[in-house]
């Protein structure tokens, strides 16, 4: 029977390699989700549970602050320079927000998550608690 894996025999990853590829933080082979932003349950290679993976609002907050600024930009850029009707804008404008908005969201989150086991974070627990082994 083999042994359990230990930590040398995963050298770590570059977070931003595994997690924009959507591949696990561990191996860097198995798929990180199932579908397009849904998180899978493990590893379908080396069995790392994902449970720890909490990246919460992290990705749309990357995307609202930076991601939009291009389609906010075009979308001016198209008023200001040829004053078009409405309709020009619902086929210009939206499906370059979206397509702005909606893409990086899946690299966004495999590299938060996989930051997030690269880094070891986690909730803060107070040293005390660490002593006693709680
Ligand atoms: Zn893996």
């Amino acid at each position: 029977m083999p042994a359990s894996p230990t930590p040398q025999d995963w050298p770590p990853l570059p977070p931003i390699r595994t997690g924009i590829r959507g591949r696990c933080p561990r191996c860097g082979e198995g798929r990180l989700f199932d579908g397009f932003l849904t998180l899978r349950d493990h590893c379908d290679r080396c069995g790392l549970d994902y449970g720890y993976a909490d990246p919460a609002d992290g990705p749309a907050f990357f995307v609202i602050c930076f991601g939009c600024v291009p389609a906010v930009i075009f979308t001016l850029w198209i008023e200001l320079h040829f004053d078009p009707p409405l309709w020009v804008h619902l086929v210009t404008s939206l499906p370059f927000l979206l397509l702005t908005c909606i893409l990086p969201l899946r690299p966004l989150k495999g590299w938060l998550i996989c930051s997030q086991y690269f880094f070891k974070a986690g909730e803060g627990r107070l040293a005390a608690d660490e002593k006693d082994g709680r």
